[in-house]
């Protein structure tokens, strides 16, 4: 598996079934072939991006204590779903549930959708008994305390089937993390509080190694870039976007776009030689780079790196994690950042942007590339892409470091097309109505104590960053249509006190 992976090939999700001896052979069977029959409408749903492979019926404590350590143990296995078809009586399943170290989803089904009102008999209510099997199995699992996503109603329904790929990308996203390694080309931006945090308990709680390289090892790279190799990027760019006269071969500015490929070329080839799946840049420190890296970030971006600018590694770490849940779906996820509003009454919303790195992902169109001074960092003019996002429902999502623990903070929102154009603004930007109003929203989000950086995800939304924060034992304060500004501070109040208890001594 390359990093950053771009598909979920080579992942499988396990289906464990869960039933008991005291219904003989006959029936066990015709649990297995049900349940194997379920895991195939399943599988087969487009909505399920993960494979799902089925395991056979588990009928004792021994062989779901070893069920669940070769799931530990297969790092092809991002996740397990159990299924009790029967009644399987969940002490059994306490060894193995206290080994599980994979996310869990308990998929409360049955196999008919109708009830045969005509036909039932007893030898029928035996056999589909999930209504109480599996009621039995998540009071174990509450009892035990077993992180989990609970998907009810039957496989053939596309909520299920959604909810449950969901879940899939989520897992996908940990995995993601728990193989993450993300290298910072320099320190925070020089006095910023909420870009800092603690990487070892980073390292720890999402799995992700966080550590520092001076920039002269990235400038090194981006000297050594060949000028093959930066023609052919060259060529790249000129193929893919809408390039400005001055920036085409033969163009006034021609030689800011070959600084801009080396930087590209420096870039991609420290990232790969790393095994990094995510970075962080900052204006401060950027050594004899002939620009702030522009461009390049914001296709590092769009093929799944994590970033985060002025040394946000926090960020970085979400932006790779949404990328990493949304592969396959249209849209994508991106650096964000609130930077001003329209305060018209009635019709308040947000422009979001960056000083340049925001990735085309978020766009459908066809992106303009572009020259223009920047004002921050004293390097020469950068090349940047230049676009509007795509209207539609996103989630933005922040992760702050508030001492104790981690927090992060998700609004939904939805992108809108800028009311008028935006000529004189030349960056990637998105413009936005948060969720469930901006006054609520902003008054939640600052109360919160959220980051301005944010990643903004239109690919996954709101349900994948539940299920990731489930998985992760990470706190998610959410500002959605359901919002109300009274609860606010009580919310955050009571779960303030509820992590602190819950991380314990
Ligand atoms: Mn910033």
């Amino acid at each position: 598996m390359t990093t950053p992976f771009n598909s979920y090939d080579g992942f499988e999700v396990w289906f464990l079934t869960g039933s008991q001896h005291l219904y003989g052979p006959e029936t066990l069977a015709q649990v297995a072939e049900q349940s194997q029959g379920l895991v195939r409408t399943l599988g087969e749903a487009s909505s399920v991006p993960v494979k799902l492979v089925w395991k056979p019926v588990l009928t004792g404590a021994d062989e779901i204590r070893r069920a669940m350590l070769d799931a530990n143990a297969d790092d092809r296995v991002i996740g397990v779903i159990t299924w009790m078809h029967t009644f399987s009586p969940a002490k059994m399943w306490i060894a193995g549930l206290q080994l599980l170290a994979k996310p869990l989803l308990h998929l409360h089904t049955q196999a008919n959708v109708e009830l045969p009102y005509g036909e039932i008999d007893f030898d029928f209510m035996n056999l589909n008994q999930a209504a109480h099997g599996d009621r039995e199995f998540g009071y174990a699992l509450t009892r035990l305390g077993v992180r989990r996503k609970t998907v009810v109603g039957h496989v053939t329904n596309p909520r299920v089937q959604e909810r449950v790929g969901t879940w899939m990308r989520a897992a996908a996203g940990r995995h993601a993390l728990a193989t993450l390694k993300v290298a910072r080309f320099g320190d925070n931006m020089r006095q910023v509080a909420v870009t800092e945090g603690d990487k070892t308990e980073a390292q720890a709680k999402l799995g992700v190694e966080v550590n520092t390289w001076g920039v002269n090892e990235l400038t090194a790279r981006v000297d050594a870039a060949t000028d093959a190799s930066i023609s052919a990027l060259v060529d790249d760019y000129v193929a893919s976007y809408d390039v400005v006269p001055s920036l085409l071969p033969g163009g006034e500015r021609h030689a800011a776009l070959r600084d801009a490929a080396a930087i590209e070329v420096g870039l991609r080839s420290f990232l790969e030689e790393g095994g990094f799946g995510a970075f962080t840049d900052t204006f401060e420190d950027l050594g004899t780079l002939k620009q702030l890296p522009g461009l390049a970030v914001q296709r590092l971006m769009a093929d799944g790196y994590g970033f985060g600018a002025e040394g946000d590694w926090k960020t970085a770490v979400l932006v790779h994690a949404a990328s990493a849940m949304g592969i396959g779906l249209p849209g994508g996820a991106s650096l964000m950042e609130d930077y001003t509003y329209d305060l018209v009454d009635g019709r308040e919303a947000i422009l979001g942007a960056h000083m340049l790195e925001v990735s085309p992902r978020l766009s459908s169109a066809r992106a303009s590339l572009e020259i223009h001074p920047l004002g921050i960092g004293g390097k020469d003019d950068p090349v940047r892409l230049v676009f509007s996002a795509d209207p539609g429902p996103a989630v933005v999502v922040a992760l702050a470091d508030v001492r104790d623990r981690f927090r992060l903070t998700a609004n939904v929102v939805d992108v809108v097309a800028p009311r008028a154009p935006l000529p004189h603004l030349p960056v990637g930007r998105a413009v936005w109505h948060p969720r469930p109003d901006f006054e609520t929203s902003a008054t939640a989000w600052l109360t919160a104590g959220a980051a301005h950086h944010t990643v903004m995800s239109t690919a996954v939304g709101l349900e994948a960053f539940e299920d990731l924060a489930r998985m992760l034992g990470v706190e998610l304060f959410t500002i959605d249509e359901h919002t109300r500004a009274r609860d606010i501070e009580n919310e955050l109040r009571w779960s303030q006190a509820y992590w602190r208890l819950a991380e314990g001594l």
